[in-house]
């Protein structure tokens, strides 16, 4: 259960973290969901968390910049006193082989995966040290463990999510925090969506359980690592990935 529980879910707006801000909401959380420029889903799934009984605010902000993030944060703290949950799941893809993959499009990728989580977590780990608690869950992917061709950009910025993980489980865990992440396969959302039905199908090739997963299948395994029933695991990287990467 997460009664009495407050958290915030970058890209909580759509897709994945959509499904975990609902998860959240059905085991009694408050939900501070940042988005980057959908204003339209954003309010779609504020709607349907307050539906469902939950207190729920949506807070435009660019996660890749450090001065937004900052006042996301500054807002939400006062909107909702405290946090308990932080999750960076707010994520972009700019896929192309290494001949054509330009600067902008392995920077930005960086900022918004890899820079966006350190941001929210350096904005709030001394308000979960103060606390002496805290849940930490950064979103990655298989990617980031096994390299992907056409993802240059977005491998790195998942493997750093790892690196980033593992660091802040060591530095914060004497104060209670801890900080896992978790790396989904291939996960039925609007950024897969865009793929080819080439690419798709050779995905689904390689996944023994034979099928995409369901944001659910995610937002699941988010809520037990944001639950107390976590309170012994930090430091690691979980996958739901229907076996992809054994
Ligand atoms: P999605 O459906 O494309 O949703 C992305 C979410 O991130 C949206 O809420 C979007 O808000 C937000 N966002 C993007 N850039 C942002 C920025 N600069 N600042 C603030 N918010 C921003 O993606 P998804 O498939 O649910 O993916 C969620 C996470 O899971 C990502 O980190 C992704 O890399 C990871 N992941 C996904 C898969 C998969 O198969 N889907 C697999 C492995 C890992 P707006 O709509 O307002 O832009």
């Amino acid at each position: 259960m997460l009664s009495n529980k407050n958290a915030i879910i970058t890209g909580g707006s759509r897709g994945i973290g959509r499904a975990i801000a609902k998860e959240f909401a059905s085991k009694g959380a408050s939900v501070a969901l940042i988005y980057g420029g959908n204003k339209e889903a954003a309010q779609e799934t504020v709607a349907e968390l307050e539906k469902m009984g939950a207190k729920a605010l949506a807070y435009q902000c660019d996660v890749s910049s450090f001065e937004e993030t900052k006042k996301a944060v500054e807002k939400i703290l006062e909107d909702f006193s405290h946090i308990d949950i932080l999750v960076n799941n707010a994520g972009i893809t700019k896929d192309g082989l290494l001949l054509t993959m330009d600067d902008e499009s392995f920077t930005s990728v960086l900022d918004t995966n890899l820079k966006g989580s350190f941001y929210m977590i350096k904005h709030l780990y001394s308000h979960m040290m103060r606390r002496r608690q805290g849940r930490i869950i950064n979103i990655s992917s298989v990617s980031g463990l096994m390299g992907n061709p056409g993802q240059a950009n977005y491998s790195s910025a998942k493997a750093g999510v790892i690196g980033l993980t593992k660091t802040v489980a060591k530095e914060l865990a004497g104060r209670n925090v801890t900080c896992n992440a978790i790396a989904p396969g291939f996960i039925e959302t609007d950024m897969t969506e865009s793929l080819s039905d080439k690419v798709k199908e050779t995905a689904l090739g390689l996944i023994p359980l034979k099928r995409m997963g369901k944001p659910e299948e995610v937002a699941k395994l988010a809520a037990f690592l944001a639950s107390d029933d976590s309170s012994y695991i930090t430091g690691q990287v979980i996958k739901v990935d229907g076996g992809l990467y054994i």
